[in-house]
C-alpha cells in the first residue's frame, strides 16, 4: 500500500455486484488507504453492496436512485453525517438504458421517453451530483465518470447511450471548467468493454467483446483491475494538473480505424 489515497474520503456510486466497474475501483482505492462510502440503487442491490462494502472495511452504504432528486439530496444528508460535510473525491459510474433500444437502428427504436429518461440518468446524474459534492470539496476535490467510445465512433447497438455518452463527455468539459477554479478536476475513463450486468444489456455483448480482443493494440479486454489503476491516477495526486480529460482504458482501441487484416481475411 502506497497510501496515495491515504486521508482521502470519497463517494462510490454504481457498485451491482463484484464485476461492477465502480467495485475494481472502490478495491483499488482501498488498497490506497482511501475511506470510502458506497450508494446502492434499491434494496436487492443493497443486499449485495452491503457486504462488498463491509470487505473493503466501510458501514457508509447509502441508497440512492439518481431518477429521484429527494433520494440524491438524503445521500449527501447521509454522507455529510459521516464525513462532517467534507468529501475529497467522487466515482460516478452509473448508466441506464432500456435494454430494447440498445439493439437494432437508432433511427428505429429510440423513443422520447427512453431518451430523456437514458440522458437523466446516464448523463445529468453527473452534473447533480457534481453540484452537490464540489460544495463539499473545500480543499479542492476531483470527480470521476465512466464513459465509453460509443459517445465519437458508431458502434452497433449502443444507440441512444452513444448520445447519452457523448453529452456526459461534455458535461465533463464544462464541469472542469467552472469548477477548476476552486480546485476540484473533472475527469473521465473511457473503458473498453466489460463483462458487467450493465455491459451484458447491449446487444450483441460478446461479439464486442471478442472484437476489441483481436483487434486492440494489447489484444486484450481491459481488467477491473487496469480500470482501477487509471481511476487511481486521476483521482490522486498523481494527476494534479490533469482536467477536463476523457481517458481511454481500452487496450488501444480507440487508435485504431481498420480492424487487422489477417483477421478479417481468416
Ligand atoms: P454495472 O451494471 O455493474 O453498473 C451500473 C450501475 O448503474 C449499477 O450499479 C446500477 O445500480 C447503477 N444505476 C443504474 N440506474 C441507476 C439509477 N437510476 N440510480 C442509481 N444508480 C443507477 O455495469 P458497469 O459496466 O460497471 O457500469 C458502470 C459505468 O461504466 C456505466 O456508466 C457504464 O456505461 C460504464 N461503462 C461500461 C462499460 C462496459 O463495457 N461494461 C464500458 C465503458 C463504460
Amino acid at each position: 500500500m502506497t497510501g496515495l489515497m491515504a486521508g482521502k474520503r470519497g463517494l462510490i456510486m454504481g457498485v451491482a455486484n463484484d464485476h461492477s466497474i465502480a467495485w475494481g475501483i472502490a478495491k483499488t482505492l482501498h488498497e490506497h488507504g482511501a475511506e470510502l462510502a458506497f450508494t446502492y440503487q434499491g434494496e436487492a442491490l443493497g443486499r449485495r453492496v452491503g457486504p462488498l462494502a463491509a470487505r473493503l472495511g466501510s458501514d457508509s452504504v447509502f441508497p440512492c436512485d439518481v431518477e429521484n432528486l429527494a433520494s440524491v439530496d438524503a445521500l449527501f444528508a447521509g454522507l455529510d453525517e459521516r464525513f462532517g460535510g467534507e468529501l475529497d473525491f467522487v466515482v460516478h459510474a452509473i448508466g441506464f438504458s432500456d435494454k430494447a433500444q440498445l439493439k437494432g437502428r437508432y433511427v428505429d427504436v429510440t423513443t422520447r421517453e427512453n431518451f430523456s429518461r437514458t440522458l437523466t440518468i446516464s448523463c445529468f446524474s453527473f452534473t447533480e451530483i457534481a453540484q452537490r459534492a464540489a460544495k463539499r470539496m473545500v480543499n479542492g476535490g476531483s470527480l470521476l465518470t465512466l464513459t465509453y467510445g460509443g459517445s465519437t465512433r458508431v458502434m452497433p447497438n449502443y444507440n441512444v447511450m452513444g448520445v447519452a455518452k457523448a453529452a456526459l463527455e461534455a458535461s465533463v468539459r464544462y464541469l472542469a471548467a467552472d469548477l477548476g477554479p476552486a480546485g476540484i478536476r473533472v475527469n473521465a475513463l473511457s473503458a473498453g468493454p466489460m463483462r458487467t450486468l450493465a455491459g451484458a444489456g447491449i446487444a450483441d455483448a460478446r461479439l464486442m467483446f471478442n472484437h476489441q480482443k483481436a483487434h486492440a493494440p494489447l489484444r486484450r479486454t481491459v481488467t477491473l483491475e487496469d480500470v482501477g489503476g487509471s481511476a487511481l491516477y486521476l483521482l490522486s495526486s498523481l494527476s494534479g494538473g490533469v482536467t477536463g480529460e476523457i481517458h481511454f482504458v481500452d487496450s488501444g482501441y480507440n487508435i485504431i480505424s481498420m480492424p487487422r487484416p489477417d483477421v478479417l481475411q481468416a
